[in-house]
């Protein structure tokens, strides 16, 4: 049809509206014109009566005067899907694929607040209640499972809430018959968790004190009291049960041998009493052998009868020698062994001061050691995969350390690395863990935490010094540090991010020391 001319197009299109008896309106010619000619049928777009609409359209609420200025945006420019979204968004329906644009800055999300935009109170009324339910049912693990009559009623509030349709009068009850038993369950599961906590402490106190002369038990209970402080977490409680396991394992140790050891000694013991009355014997048998042949020689007429005698005395005296020999070889001996056995007592508890105050952590500061780093970070780490969260470590060096040790000597370096982990630990989060890397270096790991947070935390620490200096004698001692944070990135070795910690560290050193790069 392309090809006929306009009056025979038009001719045509009289013709059929007769024939299909349409009313001869300009919109039905339009539309059998534009068939006829193959020109694509747009509708015609009745925009003096969609504007009439709109002006009848309450404006109440913000959300109404968005919906409102979309609809009359979409109408200026004839466009049959922002109308249908804009009144969509009226009716409480999300529209889709809302039209995006520009009446006022952005009414491209028609629909983010339900209640301005008139959602059917009954449908916002089940997802409110369904909401306090989810709400409900989350906290219940908190407040413990020992109350069955609460568990009940908890699982059947929850079950009413959830279900579509429950009468608001009726769950308002439940929430109030509820809320007063939860305040009493809350209490409850408070005070048990102090009296737990005040028993754990009586308990760590008592082995501390009755072990006054194992110097290393005590260490170990004074660092389970200080992690068993609030506030407690997760990760301080896991430390507490990996001490509290070595402490028992190295004390189940140091007790078999500690007991051996004494039963060796109290054998030693028995065997040399033993010989010292044998001895005693000895010599007792000796005197009298000794005043019987003293008699026998005053009494003798002749030297042939004292020959037999000093014969007989001279048999006992060798053989009290020989037997006054053996034992002084055997009291040696056991001196040895006791000695022996002696030395064995202080090394094993030497052994155990070592192990037990630097298994993790490094005896000065009381901050982890290269080890507890290690294990602190496996367990950041794999925190930080299943959980997709960042993880920042920072590795700080103290600035300028050898000559303050050489100035004010080392035991005053000593303090000011003490004083550094004290001041870090008042100033982090108490998920965040120190460690001392090496001699003035220090890695903190920040869980949760993105770069630009890392880099704030070790500014922060880095104004706390400045402002918390420490006294050697009468002197002010002001420490400052360069520090270097990287954020773990995906893939990457924990041992990789520290590495770039430290060549940022390495580069804020080179700028001028004093302060903090990421890396
Ligand atoms: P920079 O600002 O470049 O870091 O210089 P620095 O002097 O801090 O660094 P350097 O690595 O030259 O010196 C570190 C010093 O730290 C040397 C070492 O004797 C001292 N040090 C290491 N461990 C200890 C410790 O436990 N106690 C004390 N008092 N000093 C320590
Ligand atoms: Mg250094
Ligand atoms: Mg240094």
């Amino acid at each position: 049809m392309a090809d006929k001319k306009p009056f025979e197009i038009a001719r045509e299109t009289l013709k059929q509206l007769t024939a299909r008896k349409l009313v001869p309106t300009p919109a039905n010619y339009l539309s059998i014109y534009n068939e006829i000619a193959g020109i694509p049928h747009v509708p015609h777009f009745p925009a003096d009566i969609l504007r009439d609409i709109a002006q009848s359209l309450p404006v109440k609420t913000p959300g109404q005067q968005k919906q409102k200025g979309l609809l009359d945006y979409s109408i200026d420019r004839l466009s049959w899907d922002g109308v249908k979204s804009a009144l969509m968004a009226y009716g409480g329906f999300v529209p889709v694929n809302a039209p995006e644009g520009a009446v006022g800055g952005g009414v491209a999300s028609p629909v983010a607040d339900p209640v301005a935009n008139g959602v059917a109170p009954a449908a916002l009324t089940t997802d409110f209640l369904a909401q306090i339910g989810k709400l409900i049912e989350y906290a219940q693990p908190a407040l413990g499972n020992d109350d069955v009559r609460f568990n009940e009623q908890t699982d059947t509030l929850v079950k009413a809430l959830r279900q579509p349709g429950t009468d608001v009068a009726i769950a308002k009850l439940m929430l109030v018959n509820y809320s007063h038993r939860l305040s009493f369950a809350a209490e409850d599961q408070a005070e048990v968790r102090a009296t737990l906590l005040k028993l754990l402490h009586l308990v760590f106190e008592n082995i501390g004190e009755l072990s006054l002369e194992e110097q290393w038990l005590k260490g170990q209970m004074d660092a389970l009291m200080e992690a068993s402080t609030p506030p407690l977490t997760l990760r301080r409680l896991d430390d507490v049960e990996r001490r509290l396991k070595d402490v028992i394992f190295k004390q189940k140790d140091a007790k078999a041998r500690t007991l051996q050891a004494q039963n060796e000694m109290r054998s030693m013991l028995a065997t040399f009493v033993e010989r010292l009355s044998q001895m005693t014997q000895s010599t007792g048998n000796f005197q009298q052998k000794l005043e019987e042949s003293a008699k026998l020689i005053e009494q003798a007429k002749s030297i042939a009868e004292i020959a037999p005698v000093l014969k007989d005395v001279v048999g006992t005296t060798r053989a009290l020698a020989q037997e006054s020999q053996a034992s002084r070889e055997q009291l040696q001996n056991m001196r040895e062994r006791a000695t022996e056995t002696d030395a064995q007592l202080a090394r094993l508890n030497q052994e155990l001061d070592r192990v037990s105050s630097q298994a993790r952590h490094d005896p000065l500061t009381g901050a982890l050691n290269r080890k507890g780093l290690d294990e602190a970070l496996n367990r950041e780490v794999s925190n930080v995969r299943r959980k997709d969260v960042p993880l920042s470590v920072a590795l700080l060096d103290i600035d300028n350390f050898k000559k303050l040790n050489d100035t004010m000597g080392h035991a005053t370096g000593d303090i000011a690395l003490t004083h550094l982990a004290t001041v870090a630990r008042e100033c982090m989060r108490p998920q965040d863990t120190l460690a001392r890397y090496g001699g003035e270096e220090f890695v903190i790991l920040l869980p949760d935490t993105p770069l630009d947070k890392g880099i704030d935390a070790m500014t922060r620490l880095q104004r706390e010094l400045t402002k918390k200096f420490f006294l050697a004698g009468t002197e002010k001692v002001l420490i400052t540090f360069s520090a270097g944070v990287a954020q773990l990135a995906a893939n990457e070795e924990p041992s990789d991010a520290i590495k770039r910690a430290d060549q940022a560290m390495y580069l804020a050193k080179r700028a001028g020391k004093n302060r903090v790069l990421g890396a």
